[in-house]
C-alpha cells in the first residue's frame, strides 16, 4: 500500500499559493496543512493569525490576488472610519476580514482553542484539507534591529521591513506542544511525504521547526522531505525573504535557502533562472517553473514537488 499524507509547512502569501495547488490534486483528507503562527497578534482587541487567515482565504478561493492577503471584493468603510478618528489604521483590516478577526476572537475568549476555530471556520469556508496551527501555544516572533528588539508586526507591516534584521527569536517557542495532529500524522507512518512550501525561511517556516519535537517527528517519519524554494533568480517574489538572507549575512539564493535548511531536506526544487546554482545545493534538485501566477501554475508546481518525494521515496 504506498503511503497516504501530504504534510505541508506553510506561511502565508508563498506557501498558501502551493498549498492550494495540493490541495487541488489530492483528496482532501490526505493534506494537513501547518500553519505558521509565529506571525499572530493581537491588535484592536483582536486575535489576528495572518498566516492561517492567507490559507484560509486562498483554499477557501475567497483570497485576493492582487495582494496576496486578504479578502478579495474587500471594502475598507472601517478602516478609513477609524482613520478619520485617530485610531490605528497601520494594519489594513477590510470589512469583510474583520468579520473573521471578531469571531475567532469571541470563540477564543469563550474558550475554544485556535485549532479548533480554523477548523471551524474552514469547515463553514468549504475547505476540505486541514489546516492546523503549528501549534496551539502562544508564539511570537521578534525581530532584533539596529534599535533593539521589536514585535513583528511592528517590523512587518508598520515599518515595512525597513529595519536591519540582525536576529530573530520566536518566543514562548520553548514552551509550547505542537499541535496534536501533526505529530500524530508524522507518527503514523503513513506519510507520503512532508513538503516545505516555497515560504520565507526565517519568519515563516524555522518557527513550525523551531516548536520542540517537530524537527525530529519529521526525521523520524520515514517521508521525504522535500522544498521548494521561495527565492526565484536570486530574488523573492514578495516580501523581506531575500533581504532579510542578506542582513543576516547569507547568501540570497536559492542555494542559500537549501543551505539554511541543511540536513532536513531531501528534495529541493528550484526555478529555470535558478539552475546555474545547482552544483551549490546538497539536496536532490529538480528544476521547474516555480512561479505560481495562475491556478495551473499552483497545480503544475504541486505535482512536480509530489512527483520529486515519490521518487526519492522509491530510492529508499
Ligand atoms: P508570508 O508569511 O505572508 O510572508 O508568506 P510566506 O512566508 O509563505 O511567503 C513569502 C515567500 O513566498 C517569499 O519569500 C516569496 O518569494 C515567496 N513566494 C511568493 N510567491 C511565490 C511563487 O509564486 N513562487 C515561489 N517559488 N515563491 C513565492
Amino acid at each position: 500500500m504506498s503511503k497516504r499524507l501530504v504534510v505541508a509547512l506553510s506561511g502565508g502569501v508563498g506557501g498558501a499559493k502551493l498549498a492550494l495547488g495540493l490541495s487541488r490534486i489530492l483528496p482532501a483528507d490526505d493534506l494537513l496543512v501547518v500553519a505558521n503562527t509565529g506571525d499572530d497578534f493581537e491588535h484592536l482587541g483582536l486575535n489576528i493569525s495572518p498566516d492561517i487567515d492567507t490559507l484560509t482565504y486562498a483554499l477557501a478561493g475567497l483570497d485576493n490576488p492582487a495582494t496576496g492577503w486578504g479578502r478579495r471584493d474587500e471594502t475598507w468603510s472601517f478602516m478609513d472610519s477609524i482613520g478619520a478618528l485617530g485610531g490605528e489604521d497601520w494594519f489594513r483590516l477590510g470589512d469583510r476580514d474583520l468579520a473573521l478577526h471578531v469571531e475567532r476572537t469571541r470563540r477564543l475568549r469563550s474558550g475554544q482553542t485556535l485549532s479548533e476555530v480554523t477548523a471551524d471556520i474552514c469547515r463553514r469556508l468549504g475547505i476540505g484539507a486541514r489546516v492546523v496551527p503549528m501549534s496551539d501555544d502562544r508564539v511570537r516572533t521578534r525581530v532584533r534591529s539596529e534599535t533593539g528588539w521589536i514585535d513583528f508586526q511592528d517590523y512587518f507591516v508598520r515599518q515595512q521591513c525597513r529595519p536591519v534584521v540582525h536576529a530573530l527569536t520566536f518566543d514562548g517557542v520553548t514552551l509550547a506542544r505542537p499541535h496534536d495532529d501533526i505529530m500524530a500524522a508524522l507518527r503514523s507512518g503513513d506519510v507520503r511525504a512532508v513538503i516545505v512550501c516555497p515560504s520565507n525561511p526565517f519568519i515563516s517556516v524555522e518557527p513550525i521547526l523551531a516548536i520542540p519535537g517537530i524537527r525530529e517527528a519529521i526525521a523520524g517519519s520515514g517521508a521525504p522531505v522535500v522544498a521548494v524554494s521561495p527565492i526565484i533568480g536570486g530574488q523573492a517574489v514578495k516580501g523581506p525573504t531575500a533581504k532579510m538572507m542578506r542582513e543576516l549575512g547569507l547568501e540570497a539564493s536559492a542555494a542559500g535557502v537549501a543551505a539554511r535548511y541543511g540536513d532536513l531536506l531531501d528534495g529541493y526544487i528550484i526555478d529555470h533562472a535558478d539552475a546555474d546554482g545547482v552544483a551549490a545545493i546538497g539536496a536532490r534538485v529538480t528544476i521547474a517553473n516555480t512561479l505560481m501566477t495562475s491556478l495551473e501554475d499552483r497545480e503544475m508546481l504541486a505535482r512536480v514537488t509530489l512527483g520529486a518525494a515519490d521518487a526519492l521515496a522509491s530510492r529508499r
